[in-house]
């Protein structure tokens, strides 16, 4: 609450004022500050899992037993035991023929 300099009365809201009965007006300060809080919601986006089956098979230059073709699809297969080498895998690119190479 707050006095008139002027003539001691109290000084009566208006508006953005206080004014006084002997005319005496005081501007409030504007010290309303508005805070304006923004929130940034950071959705992170779930990893997608394609699932993708990536095609581990090189072709390699073997001629398919089968039909004579020279290019068939290479493939390492671990059988059972880790402690056994893996057994190699071919399948031929022309007729699909499957065979396995005997070392
Ligand atoms: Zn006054
Ligand atoms: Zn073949």
């Amino acid at each position: 609450m707050e006095f008139c300099p002027e003539c001691g009365a109290m000084l009566l809201p208006n508006d953005n004022k206080l004014e006084c009965n002997c005319g005496y007006k005081k501007d409030l300060a504007s010290d309303n500050k508005e805070y304006s809080v923004s929130q940034k919601l950071n959705e992170k986006q779930g990893v997608v899992d394609m699932g993708e089956a990536i095609d581990l098979r090189s072709k390699v230059n073997e001629i398919c037993p089968e039909c004579g073709n020279k290019e068939a699809y290479y493939e390492l297969k671990q059988t059972r035991s880790a402690d056994e080498a893996p057994t190699r895998f071919f399948e031929c690119a022309s007729c699909g023929h499957k065979w396995r190479d005997y070392d």
